[in-house]
């Protein structure tokens, strides 16, 4: 049955016309949809008389992402990173916990055990495969959908405050939203549904400044992140004879360029265009783990690959997963596993 339905709808509202103290969560490392859809949230519960609600981060977003959650105080926009305990306390103390953006506990990395603890209602709104339905009192999710942040949009429009009005949406979770679904989709790239550009068109006509979102998400870079991009494209990519692209970029190259959080997102898209390869690989050493990012082209699934070879998942063509090796072994490990994907389960 369909998830966005009215009895879905009335118990979200119940749930959160009860609450006292609510929490958001979303996954570790916050992308744009993450931070989107949970800002998006943030304000519609305020807009709803919850003014003590909180966003729980595990860790902080990147910088350029700012623009979505300006306005929004220190004390209810929390990293456990840098207060763990407040974090801890936040979440235990909570009466209902929406999670957002992602299909299992441990994509919240440290917040995992604080949220097994809890005894609150639970509520999940995902677009990812496999969710953990079990866990909530109520879970909307759908995978044929770009973004969280627009099926957050679809429940809103749904509720009997929003009415159907995107106008009735507080200006500054529209833009959240259109910016969440406007970084997940690769500013309509990939990921788009009839209902996306509705909603685009929607939200548009609401207001929302389009250009400004695409000038902060493009144009407010750092020079040593496109100097990294352009390293990693003609001196770190290789191809395999099976049209598996592949880049692994270690912790030296990391400071030489001057790394920061999110500089690398999007790059692993860039092999994408050359026409003999299925599928990129982007493999980046942090502490304790290399982080990999998948990405295919239609026919090819990332997903499938990322589970059976690299500890993870995600959507068809996007996913994503980790390995535990030595740096100077990933890459040995990325073509011989990628060899036995490519010939045995992508024939
Ligand atoms: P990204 O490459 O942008 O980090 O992730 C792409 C997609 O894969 C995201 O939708 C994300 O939810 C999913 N993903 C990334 N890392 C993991 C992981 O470790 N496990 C699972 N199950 N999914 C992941
Ligand atoms: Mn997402």
């Amino acid at each position: 049955m369909e998830d966005i339905n009215p009895r879905n709808i009335n118990s979200f509202m119940k749930l959160v016309a009860e609450a006292v103290n609510p929490v958001i969560v979303t996954h570790a490392k916050p992308d744009g949809d993450a931070i989107g859809s949970s800002v998006a949230m943030y304000h519609f519960l305020r807009m709803t008389g919850k003014d003590n609600v909180r966003i729980i981060l595990n860790d902080r977003y990147p910088d350029y992402l700012d623009f979505i959650t300006e306005g929004i105080p220190e004390e209810h926009l929390m990293t456990n990173d840098r207060h763990p305990l407040l974090s801890k306390n936040a979440i235990l103390g909570s009466d209902l916990i929406i999670c957002l953006d992602f299909h299992a506990f441990h994509r919240t990395k440290n917040l995992e055990p604080y949220l097994v603890e809890s005894r609150a209602v639970k509520i999940l709104i995902d677009h990812h495969l496999n969710p953990e339905r079990e866990l909530y009192e109520v879970s909307f999710s759908k995978t044929d959908i770009s973004s969280t942040s627009e099926l957050v949009y679809q429940i809103f429009m749904r509720t009997d405050v929003i009415s159907g009005d995107a106008g009735k949406i507080p200006a500054k979770a529209s833009l959240a939203i259109m910016a969440g679904m406007t970084t997940d989709t690769n500013n309509f790239g990939n990921s788009v549904y009839p209902s996306t550009l509705t909603m685009a068109s929607e939200l548009l006509r609401a207001g929302v400044d389009r250009d400004m979102i695409l000038q902060k998400i493009n144009q407010e870079h750092s020079e040593s992140r496109l100097r990294l991009k352009g390293f990693m494209l003609k001196d770190l990519m290789k191809i395999t004879k099976d049209g598996v692209a592949y880049m692994v970029l270690d912790k030296k190259a990391q400071y030489g360029y001057k790394m920061q959080e999110g500089d690398t997102e999007g790059f692993v898209n860039e092999p994408l265009s050359i026409g003999k390869v299925r599928m990129s690989i982007f493999a980046r050493e942090e502490s304790g783990e290399v982080r990999i990012s998948i990405r295919s082209k239609r026919g090819t699934s990332a997903n499938r690959c990322a589970k059976l070879f690299f500890n993870g998942g995600g959507h068809e063509n996007a996913a994503g997963g980790k390995l535990h090796l030595p740096i100077d072994q990933v890459e040995e490990y990325i073509q011989k596993h990628t060899h036995i994907y490519m010939t045995e389960y992508e024939k």
